[in-house]
C-alpha cells in the first residue's frame, strides 16, 4: 500500500477585511517590475467599485474580468494563457483569482499553463503536469466548492469533464475575507453551500473514508448544520463557519473522495451545462437509497429556506442525451468505488442509472 503525499495550501489569511492586505502579501513575491500580477476576476465585480478599488494593481499588472455564467472550459484556459503571453513583457510574477469555485479554478488552471507546454485539455487528469505552477492565489467570493484547498481544478473539455489532479494545482496562498461574500444570491448561496454539505455525506459514508477524511468531514458536516438549519447565527457568524466548512469539506474529499451525486452531475453538467452547485442538488435529491440520512436533512434544508430546484430537466432527452450522460459519469471510477465498493459495477447498472436520470 502507497499512501498519497498530499499537498496542502502553504499559507492562508482568515479575516473580515483581510483582502485589504492583499498588498503586503503580493509585494514580497513580484519577481520585476516587468513581471506583472494577473488579477482574476468574477465579472459579477465589475461594476463594485468597493471591491475593485482595493485590488492593489502596480507597474503592468492587470485585471482580466471574466464571466462565471458557464463553468471553465479548457480552451477558455488556452485562450487566457495566450493573451497574458502575448500582453505581458515577462512571465507574470503570479495569478490572483477572486471568485467563485470557477474563477478559482481558472487561476490555478492558468497559473499551470503557463509553464507547461501544450493545451489544458492534455493536462486533464492525474499527474499529469511536469512544471509547477507559478505563483497563484485564491480568494473565495462563495462559499461551499472547496476549490480554496482542492488539488483539482475542474475543467470541461472536447472529450471530458475532469481535472487537472496534480502536485502543483493547489494554491500558494489564500484570502478567506467573508466581507467579500455580501451580494451572492440566496439560490446560489444554498446550491454552492450545498456542494460542501454534499462532499461531506459522500465522504463520510463513502468506502475510502479514514481518520483524516472523517476528522476534516465531521467537523464540516456540523458547521453545514448550524448553517443551514439553525437560525440564531449573525449574518457573519453564518458566512465565516460556510467559509470553514467549505475548507474542511475541501479537506475531507482531498483524502478520500466524492460519490453518487457528483458522479451523476458531472454527466447533467456534460449534456446540459448544468451547474456543479445546482446539478449536485437535482441528483442529490433522487439519492435516498445510497445516502437516506443525508437525503432526508438536504431536504429539511431545502424546505427551511425556500428552495426549489428545477424539474424535469431531463424530460426530452433522445436515448443518445442519456448515454453520453451515463457514459460521462461511469467513467468516474473512483466515484462510484468510493461510493459503492469495489462491486459497484454489479450494484450501479445503465439501466439503473438512465432511470434515476429519468427521475430528475
Ligand atoms: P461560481 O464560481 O460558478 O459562481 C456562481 C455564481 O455566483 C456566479 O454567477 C458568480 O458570478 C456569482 N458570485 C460569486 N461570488 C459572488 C458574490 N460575492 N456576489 C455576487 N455573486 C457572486 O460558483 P461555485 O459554486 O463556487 O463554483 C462552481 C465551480 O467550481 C464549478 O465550475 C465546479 O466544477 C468547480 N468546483 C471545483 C472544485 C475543485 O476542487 N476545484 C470543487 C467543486 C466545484
Ligand atoms: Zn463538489
Amino acid at each position: 500500500m502507497s499512501y498519497k503525499n498530499f499537498p496542502m495550501v502553504p499559507r492562508v489569511v482568515f479575516g473580515r477585511g483581510s483582502f485589504n492586505q492583499l498588498s503586503e502579501i503580493l509585494d514580497p513575491k513580484r519577481l520585476s517590475i516587468n513581471a506583472p500580477f494577473i488579477f482574476l476576476v468574477d465579472d459579477v465585480f465589475k461594476a463594485d467599485g468597493n471591491l475593485t478599488s482595493r485590488i492593489p494593481l502596480a507597474y503592468d499588472d492587470k485585471i482580466i474580468y471574466v464571466s462565471a455564467k458557464e463553468e471553465p472550459k479548457t480552451d477558455q484556459v488556452d485562450s487566457i494563457v495566450k493573451d497574458i503571453i502575448l500582453s505581458t513583457k515577462e512571465r507574470p510574477s503570479g495569478i490572483i483569482g477572486i471568485g467563485g469555485g470557477t474563477l478559482l479554478d481558472l487561476a490555478k488552471a492558468v497559473s499551470i499553463m503557463l509553464t507547461n507546454e501544450g493545451e489544458a485539455k492534455d493536462y486533464q487528469g492525474w499527474d499529469l503536469v511536469k512544471n509547477p505552477a507559478i505563483y497563484h492565489v485564491g480568494i473565495p467570493t462563495i462559499s461551499g466548492t472547496g476549490a480554496e484547498v482542492s488539488r483539482t481544478t475542474v475543467l470541461t473539455g472536447p472529450e471530458k469533464k475532469l481535472g487537472i489532479n496534480s502536485d502543483f494545482t493547489p494554491f500558494d496562498q489564500v484570502v478567506l475575507d467573508s466581507e467579500l461574500l455580501q451580494g451572492v444570491d440566496k439560490n446560489q448561496w444554498f446550491y454552492t453551500g450545498m456542494d460542501c454539505y454534499i462532499h461531506c455525506i459522500e465522504s463520510l459514508n463513502g468506502t475510502y473514508l479514514n481518520a483524516f477524511s472523517q476528522s476534516y468531514g465531521d467537523i464540516a458536516l456540523s458547521l453545514c448544520k448550524e448553517v443551514f438549519l439553525k437560525n440564531n447565527l449573525s449574518q457573519i457568524e453564518a458566512d465565516e463557519k460556510l467559509m470553514m466548512a467549505s475548507w474542511h469539506g475541501g479537506m475531507s474529499i482531498a483524502y478520500s473522495q466524492v460519490g453518487v451525486a457528483h458522479a451523476m452531475s458531472y454527466g447533467l453538467s456534460y449534456l446540459l451545462g448544468t451547474k456543479h452547485g445546482i446539478g449536485n442538488c437535482i441528483v442529490f435529491n433522487h439519492l435516498e437509497e445510497f445516502y437516506p440520512e443525508g437525503v432526508k436533512l438536504f431536504k429539511q434544508m431545502k424546505e427551511l429556506h425556500g428552495i426549489a430546484l428545477p424539474q424535469g430537466i431531463c424530460a426530452n432527452l433522445t436515448d443518445a442525451d442519456f448515454d453520453t450522460m451515463i457514459d460521462i459519469s461511469l467513467d468516474l471510477k473512483p466515484l462510484w468505488e468510493n461510493a459503492l465498493g469495489k462491486n459497484w459495477q454489479k450494484i450501479i447498472t445503465r439501466s439503473k442509472l438512465k432511470a434515476l436520470y429519468k427521475k430528475m
